[in-house]
């Protein structure tokens, strides 16, 4: 089965148009449609203490839910990708080479020496 990200938003279109909801597939719609699924997987975390990874993957139920959560999101940035013609695998290829160079090991050094000082 190819599960590439071509692959699972071009499924996501064709969903999309069955549905004709395409014209409600709007930029603004969308970037808030991924806010509010963002906000819901933090909803999931709400009144928890931080809790490590190894912590939640205790909990078969809240890995369920955060799945569920994060798979909306990435649906509806698979909308964005659609309605704008952005190749998203491309932009993820090239943001994660901008940030290979933008956090080179001193700064991410000195990122990392910030952070420890607010755990
Ligand atoms: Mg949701």
């Amino acid at each position: 089965m190819d599960d590439s990200i071509s692959v699972l938003c071009q499924e996501y279109a064709e969903f999309v148009e069955k549905r004709d909801w395409g014209r409600f597939h709007t930029p603004q719609n969308l970037a808030m449609a991924i806010s509010i699924e963002s906000n819901e997987l933090l909803e999931e975390f709400l009144w928890f203490n931080n809790p490590a990874s190894e912590e939640v993957q205790k909990d078969d139920d809240l890995v369920d839910a955060v799945s569920d959560e994060l798979a909306d999101v990435v649906i509806y940035a698979f909308g964005m990708a659609n309605q704008l013609d952005i190749d998203l695998a491309q932009a993820v290829k090239e943001k994660m080479a901008e940030n290979e160079e933008r956090f080179d090991e001193e700064t991410a050094t000195e990122i990392s020496a910030d952070l420890d000082e607010w755990q």
